[in-house]
């Protein structure tokens, strides 16, 4: 069920994007050679639990931790782990979530840990722009298929492969709501959007092969040609005019 939010709910959800921006923000500062992908967790776990919020990720369908730390070939859904000590050249995405007064947040970040390749570095920063390209065109009017194409064609456009199998998602009082929104798609297609649509974009970018599957205890999901991989994701809300709302980037001003 698509939910439609009202301006408090989707001011409570602004609420909500803003505390998960600082818990990134502190977490991606600690990411460094030499930190175990456990400590990251902690802080993350810490600085929710101190604001009054509840980690979504933690026992979600038994995910036992309350970030996703996933490395190189890993794109989404790596478990933290004291015995994981991050490397010089990796690219760590972290996922996290979380919920303040009932609402939910969802975002996702790539980060180089300590120096990356010049070809890492263009995976990062082309999954970071064809996050804000599908989102430019997450507008009501528009439809779903226009912010999958979006993303598609700014990572296809540069080589890279998009991740099929896994997509973005509606959210709201559940992390997990429709539609799903997935990183690519047939402009003019799909479910028109509205005001009060909320919405997580998560572009999921292989420098290889697209194709990607889960180890058998069901998470750690990794690219099958063992290329590197990057995440990016926001929680966006759609206004009534022009472009959306990140709520989980207080402050983001689109540039036209
Ligand atoms: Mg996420
Ligand atoms: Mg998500």
């Amino acid at each position: 069920m698509i939910t439609i939010k009202n301006d408090a709910q989707v001011d409570a959800m602004r609420r909500a994007g803003a505390l998960l921006y600082e818990v990134l923000e502190s977490v991606c500062e600690e990411a460094k050679p030499g930190v175990t992908t456990a400590y990251l967790n902690e802080i993350a776990d810490q600085k929710i639990r101190k604001a009054g919020a509840i980690p979504s990720f933690f026992q979600y369908e038994g995910f036992p931790a309350s970030i996703c730390t996933s490395v190189d070939d890993c794109v989404i859904h790596g478990i933290p782990s004291e015995h994981e000590i991050l490397k010089e050249g990796s690219l760590l995405k972290l996922d996290c979530g979380l919920i303040l007064d009932g609402w939910q947040a969802d975002s996702a970040r790539t980060v180089g840990i300590g120096k990356i390749s010049e070809a890492d570095q263009k995976l990062l920063d082309v999954t970071k722009a064809s996050f804000f390209a599908g989102a430019a065109m997450a507008i009501a009017g528009n439809r779903l298929g226009d912010v999958g194409h979006a993303v598609q064609e700014v990572a296809e456009g540069n080589g890279f492969s998009v991740v099929r199998d896994y997509s973005g998602h509606g959210i709201g009082r559940e992390m997990h709501e429709d539609p799903a929104v997935y990183n690519f798609g047939i402009p003019n297609h799909g479910l028109k959007l509205r005001k009060g649509m909320v919405i997580a974009i998560e572009p999921m970018l292989c420098a290889g092969d697209w194709h990607v599957g889960a180890q058998p205890d069901g998470w750690f999901v990794r690219s099958l040609d063992h290329s590197m991989t990057a995440h990016y994701e926001h929680t966006v809300a759609i206004m009534e005019n022009g472009k959306p709302e990140i709520l989980t980037y207080p402050g983001y001003q689109w540039k036209e």
